[in-house]
């Protein structure tokens, strides 16, 4: 059946190798086919002219080239495009193109799973039926199609679309290298960011494999009871584990590590709340804090005011000693922003959650 064939893209150089000899093709144009895909960008074998015509004719019967589908697109007044795909029918994703205002950065957000089984209480993902992993290919493939509608590059490309990575563990390690690999699509490891809502044994893993990708943790809570009210996962892997590998790691892998913090008016940004943050900075101290404002407002909660956001980063910058940076919302006017990638467009304007 077509469907068991092996899939050409999404494999590493080793495994097409591996496949090549499976199939009785010299190893050498196993090179010829991972360069067609991510670098000359093929998307039918008939287009692999370099490989002799036996060679297409065998990989035309025995493997498959498959692309994810493209659903919908909506265009935001600040550049941000956001796109619907199909992985397979009834299983839809989205990816956010997103280009900063001065043009010199341009950021893919890619999903890893189709829904998100964690259900962090202000993260619209989170109301969506989990319907699965992507796999290596279906995760790549958004980066293809998207520099192919867009006609440009991206410089960056984010983990933090749907889904939660370290839950697809293998399938996004293995997407992140070939976008990394020089023959693949050649990516500085700097520009790969994989982010986390704090999921230990991933992050462990991760140090333990000394991966070269930049690595966020989505914090959003300072206090280990309030942060399991707001987010299930800390129930599973508490904050006081989630700190203690967060030093592992900067100390292992001599690097920096990113907590991302979603800013809600009363929940969190209260005094106290900004001295456990400036506490937690202080005791990782390798580390930056991305704080970002509530986008989605299906909760009941409320997006802060520019006041209420000044004072609660001026506390952090005088106090934490770490670099805080107040990163903007792309895309809200198309759901297109953090938190909010739900497939409807319409998750901010009205459902509640209950
Ligand atoms: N599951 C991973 C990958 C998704 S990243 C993770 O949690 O890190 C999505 C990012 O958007 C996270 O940093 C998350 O905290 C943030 N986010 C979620 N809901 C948001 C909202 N309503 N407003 C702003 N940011 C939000």
């Amino acid at each position: 059946m077509k469907e068991e064939q092996p899939v050409l893209k999404g494999k590493t150089l080793t495994e097409l190798t591996a496949l090549c000899s499976s199939l009785g093709i010299q190893s050498y144009r196993a090179k010829q086919i991972y360069s067609g895909i991510y670098k000359s960008r093929y998307t039918s074998i008939d287009q692999f002219t370099t490989l002799p015509k036996e060679i297409r004719e065998v990989l035309k019967l025995k493997t498959i080239l498959p692309e994810i589908k493209l659903g919908r697109e909506l265009i935001s007044k600040d550049g941000t495009r956001k796109f619907t795909f199909d992985v397979e029918p009834g299983k839809e994703i989205e990816t956010v193109w997103i280009p900063s205002a001065d043009g010199e950065r341009k950021t893919i957000c890619i999903s890893s799973q189709v829904g998100c089984t964690l259900n962090c209480s202000f993260c619209a993902t989170g109301l969506l039926e989990y319907k699965g992993n992507l796999h290596a290919w279906q995760i790549l493939d958004q980066i293809l199609q998207v520099e192919h509608i867009v006609q440009d590059r991206a410089t960056n490309i984010v983990f933090m679309g749907m889904g939660e990575p370290m839950h697809n563990y293998f399938s996004v390690m293995k997407a992140a290298h070939i976008l990394h690999d020089k023959e693949g699509l050649g990516l500085g490891a700097k520009r790969i960011t994989i982010s986390t809502a704090g999921v230990v044994t991933g992050i462990t893993r991760f140090i333990e494999n000394k991966e070269p990708f930049n690595f966020a943790i989505s914090l959003n809570h300072p206090n280990p009871n309030a942060r399991s009210s707001v987010m299930d996962i800390n129930k599973k892997h508490p904050l006081e584990k989630l700190l203690e590998v967060a030093r592992r790691f900067t100390k292992d892998l001599d690097r920096m590590i990113t907590f991302e913090y979603v800013m809600i008016p009363d929940v969190n940004m209260g005094k106290e709340n900004a001295e456990r943050l400036v506490r937690i900075a202080k005791s990782v101290n390798k580390c930056k804090i991305n704080v970002i404002p509530l986008n989605t407002d299906f909760t009941g909660w409320r997006r802060p005011t520019e006041e209420e956001v000044g004072e609660f980063v001026s506390y952090l910058r005088a106090k934490a000693g770490v670099p805080i940076l107040n990163r903007q919302s792309p895309g809200r006017d198309i759901n297109g922003a953090c938190g909010m990638l739900a497939l409807k467009g319409v998750r901010n304007e009205g459902s509640n959650k209950t």
